[in-house]
């Protein structure tokens, strides 16, 4: 954690393109609830040649301490890397950063989605069984990172299969054996045949997200489990085109709105050693005209 400033904290996020970041929102209302001063600042940097230049500004003034706390998002959470002195277990096993922090003369890389991931899914199920993750981005390694090492046996499918295929490789060594990761193509005949023994379903991908809300990752073909939970990453809408169907089809399921709060409240008590009102960040949201789903923790 870094030392409190000496007037207000400097928070930002980078990434491209920013437009509709909600970050500034959350990181607000968690200051405010704290009764702390500060600002939460976007900084986009278009990719372009000179992007590493810009990314290496930021960080430095993270250095010199007049910001006091970096969120990353897309397309650097990998890019990232290379600038950071050391990587957390998980951003490490993951291989992406989300949030930056400077702690003892070093830039620490952080990944707080899988732990906000985690924290939300269980108020969605509480017992490690199998999950099968839709997608193999960034979002899913982070998935499938919180999943196996809380014990799931996880299937990845991706329309990609050599993405999956990497992923499941990569997370396999870094969960030391915890659970088995297994990947396959994102396709109805094999979703066909893993549904029947899943009981979570987790989309990981960005089908569905605003403005394409008629777009569903599961195809229509194939049936939905009824036995099966379903997590949706995706937030913009707070209830998807795969969420309608599920519930229409009895299923339980939650959206990602709780994901975003938690990961974001998990990088404020990183910055400044306070604890972040989860309450306050979901009120903000709540003004702003975000449907949320009920039961986030307070
Ligand atoms: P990403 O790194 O671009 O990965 C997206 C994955 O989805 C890739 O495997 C991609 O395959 C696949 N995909 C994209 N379009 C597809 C399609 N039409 N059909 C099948 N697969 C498709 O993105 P990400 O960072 O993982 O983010 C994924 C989603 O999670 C986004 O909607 C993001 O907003 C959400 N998310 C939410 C939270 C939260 O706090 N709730 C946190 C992180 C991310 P290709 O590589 O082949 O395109």
């Amino acid at each position: 954690m870094s030392a409190a400033p000496q007037q207000a904290y400097r928070f930002g996020l980078i990434g491209y393109p920013l437009g509709h970041s909600l970050s500034p929102l959350l990181h607000q209302a968690a200051l405010k609830a704290q009764g702390l001063e500060g600002e939460y600042h976007l900084f986009p940097i278009p990719t372009d040649a000179h992007s590493a230049v810009h990314l290496q500004a930021l960080l430095q003034r993270l250095r010199n301490e007049e910001l006091h706390g970096l969120n990353i998002t897309i397309p650097y959470k990998q890019a990232v890397i290379p600038f950071l002195d050391n990587l957390s277990p998980a951003a490490s096993a993951i291989g992406a950063v989300n949030t930056i922090r400077w702690s003892n003369g070093r830039l620490i890389g952080e990944n707080t989605d899988a732990p906000g991931l985690a924290a939300d899914l269980a108020h969605l199920v509480q017992t490690p069984a199998v999950a099968l993750v839709l997608g193999a981005g960034g979002a899913a390694r982070a998935a499938v990172y919180a999943l196996a090492s809380a014990g799931w046996q996880v299937s990845v499918v991706s329309r990609r299969p050599e993405q999956a295929r990497q992923l499941a490789q990569d997370l396999q060594t870094a969960i030391k054996g915890k659970a088995s990761i297994y990947f396959a193509l994102l396709s109805p005949e094999v979703l066909g045949d893993l549904a029947p023994g899943v009981s979570l379903i987790l989309n990981a991908t960005p089908v569905g997200m605003a403005p394409a809300v008629d777009a569903s990752p599961w195809p229509e073909q194939v049936p939905l489990p009824p036995q099966a939970a379903v997590y949706d990453m995706v937030y913009n809408p707070a209830e998807t085109r795969l969420l309608r169907a599920a519930r229409a089809a009895g299923m339980r399921v939650r959206g990602g709105i709780g994901m975003l709060i938690e990961q974001a409240a998990l990088a404020f008590e990183a910055w400044t050693g306070r604890p972040a009102s989860r309450s306050a960040m979901r009120a903000a949201l709540a003004e702003h005209g975000q449907a949320l789903p009920s039961g986030t923790a307070q």
